[in-house]
């Protein structure tokens, strides 16, 4: 009961204080690929912490052990002895509920939003076959419009596409920095990023964590491309280029599409225009330490008490080799 009530008890404390903290924080804008991993990992370790409290309620701890046909028998009898009692079945079967409805919302709303996104990268790679036309000096797909537009379709085939009125509107420079910011997007397939938080905001909408980390991460996925974009055209270059394409057509964008001068556009410029920040190696690397102690916190909280009690034999004579049983 204690490590199901410890996770528990982490989870909803990452919960409430974890979107405080991140948004917050100053230094998200200066290392946006530190911050979305930090928005992952706060919303795997809480879904991980609760899905295994509901595991931890259904099993009982046993003791780590090398005696596999030892151990098993301790499992088994470590379930019958907690099955026996009303109170030890009431909260098994109510861990186990938890953790399957959570692991089967969760499996549900991310096979339905990637398979909705792939519907519609085919529905508007079939359009873009039909309108569209292949430039072979730089590679992109070609639309005819008086929209100044740059987007990426990701997937398979991984296509970037750009209108004629953004051609005239960008120079050589700025045209380099669009197509960077989108080689950003496929490359580090922040397509999956979004649509995993996007899954997660809607398996559990009534849970304000999920719901900032999708919008944030929408956010910052901009300002990861923006940075790769400006390490190779520069910064003063590639807000010229947003201001450019950021002008909102009339001509609505697919869903899946990830656009030049998507979202936030306005403050991704003025964030641009300043000599750059970027967070300092040292507080780089406390920052990764920290997003991987998220992960390990709920294995340690509940392999602890397994590992504690590998040593002691709580069980009957007859299994002595089995591991033994936590109280
Ligand atoms: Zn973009």
């Amino acid at each position: 009961m204690i490590p199901a009530l410890s996770l528990l008890a982490y989870a909803l404390t990452l919960a409430l204080a974890g979107p405080r903290l991140l948004r917050a924080a100053s230094w998200t804008d200066r290392a946006p690929r530190l911050a979305i991993a930090a928005w992952q990992a706060l919303t795997v370790t809480v879904l991980a912490s609760v899905t295994l409290a509901g595991a931890a309620l259904t099993f009982p701890t046993v003791g780590v052990s090398r005696d596999l046909a030892g151990l098993l028998r301790a499992c088994i009898m470590a379930i019958k002895e907690q099955y026996a009692s009303p109170g030890g079945a009431a909260a098994g079967t109510t861990g186990a509920g938890l953790a399957l409805v959570i692991l089967g919302r969760t499996l549900w709303c991310l096979g339905s939003i990637l398979g909705d996104m792939a519907r519609e990268r085919a529905r508007h790679g079939r359009i873009l076959d039909i309108v569209g036309r292949d430039d072979a000096h730089s590679g992109v797909i070609v639309l005819d419009s008086d929209e100044s537009t740059v987007y990426c379709l990701p997937g398979r085939r991984r296509r970037t596409v750009i209108t004629t009125a953004a051609l005239q509107a960008l120079d050589d420079a700025q045209l380099d920095a669009v197509l960077a910011h989108e080689q950003a997007h496929l490359s580090e397939r922040h397509d999956l990023i979004l649509g995993f938080s996007r899954a997660l905001a809607a398996a559990f909408p009534g849970i304000a964590l999920f719901r900032l980390a999708s919008t944030e991460t929408a956010r910052l996925i901009e300002l990861r491309a923006d940075d790769a974009a400006a390490a190779r055209s520069g910064r003063l270059t590639v807000a010229g280029a947003l201001l450019a394409v950021a002008s909102p057509g009339k001509t609505p964008l697919p869903a899946v599409a990830l656009a030049a001068g998507g979202v936030g556009a306005a403050a991704r410029v003025r964030r641009l225009i300043p000599p750059h920040n970027p967070l300092g190696r040292a507080r780089t690397a406390a920052g990764s330490l920290a997003v991987a102690a998220l992960f390990t916190l709920p294995v340690l909280l509940l392999g602890g008490p397994a590992a504690a009690a590998a040593g002691q034999n709580l069980c009957p004579d007859t299994i002595v080799s089995a591991g033994s049983l936590a109280p």
